[in-house]
């Protein structure tokens, strides 16, 4: 019998709003841009747009797969706006983002599962904001190597791609991905460009076990993945997966000893982060490594 358990106090959404955060709002719709921060009602929205970062979602707001975490609409997306890539790169500007994180729904309808147009927005963001770092959180294109090296060309700051959770959950959790693929998509991209640094996310809270997390560290290290972000799981509605369990904040802190000690250059471990959160931090880190 599945028992929901009650969100302890440490997860708790700050609503302090930033000074411009409604002006920024107001900007996005006239735009018609996504971003994630407000779609998945980022607790951290207020603190990372005042840190000049900001995630943006690409391709639509309607993704071709349904795992049980997210909150994505699911259906047959009919959107490709070639001159999304531009309006991406207006609002990074007018926003004067100091780190930029890119990303869509997976959009398995493409040839190219949405890759020219990943690669479009970095090329975009940089001629605009030459100082901007550029985070590219991509879907797995299927496995596709062609669409993998479109967007590893045009050279982002961090190739970011979410493993989400460990082996054993991984159909479950995200029903079209598959763990090990994920895996070879973060080992091609290494290989591809070897001084792009490589990051990936895991949520906790879905039914991993503890040896289970520190297994998919050394999965993700094996692959030589430089920066892991490692977060709090939060069910979305009464339809999506339960939380089975909170880890406490020393919990997480002991995950990041865990992962720096494995050789992540970076690790971002706590009960709020997201995969975007801090993210202008691990670039810094990336490149002194
Ligand atoms: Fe946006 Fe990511 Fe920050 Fe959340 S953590 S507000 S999604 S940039
Ligand atoms: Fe959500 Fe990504 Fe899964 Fe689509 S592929 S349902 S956007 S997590």
């Amino acid at each position: 019998k599945k028992v929901k358990e009650p969100k302890p106090d440490w997860i708790r959404i700050k609503l302090t709003t930033g000074d411009n955060y409604q002006e920024i709002k107001d900007m996005m719709r006239s735009k018609t841009l996504h971003t994630v921060c407000e779609e998945a009602r980022c607790p951290n929205i207020y603190e990372c747009w005042a840190n000049r970062t900001a995630t943006f979602m690409i391709l639509g707001d309607i993704c071709t797969r349904a795992c049980r975490f997210c909150a994505v609409n699911t259906g047959l997306p009919t959107e490709l706006d070639l001159q999304e890539p531009e309006r991406v790169a207006e609002a990074a500007e007018q926003m004067n983002l100091r780190h930029c994180v890119i990303t869509s729904v997976a959009r398995d309808d493409l040839s190219d599962g949405g890759a020219s147009i990943f690669a479009g927005s970095v090329k975009a963001v940089r001629s605009r904001l030459p100082l901007c770092s550029v985070e590219v959180l991509i879907p797995d294109f299927m496995g596709d190597e062609a669409s993998l090296k479109i967007v590893m060309d045009s050279k982002p700051d961090i190739l970011n791609h979410n493993i989400e959770t460990v082996e054993r959950l991984s159909d479950k959790v995200r029903a079209k991905a598959k763990y090990r693929r994920s895996l070879e998509l973060l080992q091609r991209a290494k290989a591809m460009q070897p001084e792009i640094p490589t990051k990936s996310s895991i949520m906790l809270g879905v039914g991993e076990e503890w040896n289970e997390i520190l297994q998919a560290m050394d999965d993700l290290r094996a692959v030589d993945c430089n920066i892991l972000t490692i977060g709090q799981y939060l069910q979305p509605s009464d339809k999506h997966l339960y939380v089975e369990k909170y880890y406490t904040p020393e919990q997480f802190a002991q995950l990041k000893e865990e992962g720096l000690k494995r050789g992540f250059s970076h690790v971002e471990s706590g009960p709020m982060v997201r995969s975007s959160y801090h993210a202008h931090e691990q670039v810094k880190s990336a490149a002194g490594r």
